[in-house]
């Protein structure tokens, strides 16, 4: 039988991350995946590193990934096209606007540089911004990066330390004797390990559920796109428009915007991520966000799937029940959060406890959750949250 001192389950970015970690501390881990490296959220993302204000548990371990972002190229020795060139959020009209001001009173004191600016200070931001913003949020902290450039930086460092990722590989089985974790089950056959991470991303429920525990998560469809290369016309992480968007190193628009559509997903399957007719709509919000780019082709468009948590925030945690069983879901913030949530999970799996503030994302805080939650808010296959 293979063995491992650590099997990791989903080669996406958060797996990718903590494989690399412990291989760098000299961990035997090998890292599975049901398909291809990163083929799923982490490479389908934006790339935006939020340090997350507006959601004070996981603050701390956002400041604590953007401390590794900005030194991350020499630390995996591949490049991330990381930049931190800030965060804008802006308003079209008076009811975003509303909405900002609620936003910005539950910035106020996280410790984080949060400037609330008119709509003129906006468009010195960024220039092609429409004459209808009135206003924005703007920190010089957050900052974006290449999300395939990223997942392979992490794969080939993770290789290059004497990591294993095995593609093609599902784990259908976690194996539990006596209270602990022994190993996965796979059809290929069995890995055995002390500890196990789930790290499945739109799976990690399906994945937790092997070993009796539930992970509460539901599964969303996201859109996106990218417009031809424009010369440079922002460079900071934006949110606008019902979008968030970027300009890459070459000079295209990368973007992403709702309705998003809840979805179901199985275990070992890949969820579909069809395109529809949503599109147009994401297209006419970045028409109307910068009417001078209206005229530009769009390249190529995509879909993703990922998991949301009731808070929406982070769930992290070594569980002593089975005991080396590691849960990690990052509710849709995964890909900013990924330095430090690998860190910690490595840190979780060689040493039982880590130095990386995690102390409020433990599965523990929806103990009292409704087992309907999900229908509660709607969040139920074939509706959509707008
Ligand atoms: C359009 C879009 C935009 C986004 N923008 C951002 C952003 O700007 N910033 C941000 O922080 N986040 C963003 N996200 C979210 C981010 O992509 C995710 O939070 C992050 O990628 C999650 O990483 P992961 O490794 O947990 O999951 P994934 O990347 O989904 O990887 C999980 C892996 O597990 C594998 N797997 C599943 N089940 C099994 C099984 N049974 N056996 C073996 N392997 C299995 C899957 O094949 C997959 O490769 C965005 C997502 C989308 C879709």
């Amino acid at each position: 039988m293979e063995t491992a001192d650590v099997v990791i389950v989903g080669a996406g970015i958060i797996g990718l991350s903590a494989g690399y970690w412990l291989a760098k501390a000299g961990a035997k881990v090998v890292v599975l995946d049901k398909g291809r490296a990163a083929q799923e959220s982490s490479s389908r993302a934006t790339g935006f590193l939020s340090l997350r204000g507006e959601e004070p548990l996981e603050a701390p371990l956002a400041l604590a990934a953007e401390r590794l972002w900005n030194t991350l190229d020499e630390e995996l020795g591949y490049p991330t096209e990381w930049r931190q060139k800030g965060r804008l959020w802006v308003a079209l009209g008076e009811h975003e606007r509303d909405a900002l001001d609620e936003k910005y009173r539950g910035f106020l004191n996280t410790g984080i540089p949060f400037e609330r600016i008119d709509g003129e200070r906006c468009r010195e931001i960024a220039p092609s911004l429409s004459p209808a913003v009135i206003g924005g949020i703007h920190t010089p902290r957050s900052g974006h990066a290449n999300p395939q450039r990223t997942t392979q930086a992490f794969a080939w460092a993770l290789r290059d330390r004497g990591g294993a990722i095995i593609e093609e590989r599902p784990v259908t089985g976690i194996h539990v004797a006596g209270g602990k974790v022994t190993g996965v089950a796979t059809p290929a056959g069995d890995i055995s390990a002390g500890v196990v991470v789930v790290a499945a991303g739109a799976q990690t429920s399906k994945v937790a559920a092997l070993a009796h525990v539930e992970v509460p998560t539901a599964t969303v469809r996201l859109e996106a796109c990218v417009t031809a290369p424009l010369p440079p016309l922002f460079d900071v992480a934006m949110v606008g428009g019902g979008l968030s968007l970027r300009q890459t190193r070459r000079g295209n628009i990368h973007f992403n915007g709702g309705p998003h559509e809840w979805v179901d997903v199985e275990l070992t399957e890949e969820p579909a991520k069809p395109n529809t007719p949503i599109l147009r709509n994401i297209a006419r919000r970045l028409a109307e966000l910068m009417p001078g780019i209206r005229d530009i082709p769009l390249l190529r468009s995509w879909a993703g799937v990922l998991e949301v948590t009731p808070d929406q925030m982070t769930i992290l945690e070594r569980l002593s029940d089975p005991d080396g069983l590691i849960v990690a879901s990052c509710s849709g913030h995964g890909f900013g959060m990924a330095p430090s949530a690998g860190l910690a999970i490595s840190e979780l799996a060689q040493h039982r406890r880590t130095s990386l503030p995690i102390e409020a994302l433990g599965l523990s805080r929806f103990s009292t959750l409704p087992r309907d939650w999900k229908a509660r808010r709607r969040w139920e296959p074939g509706r959509y949250n707008t």
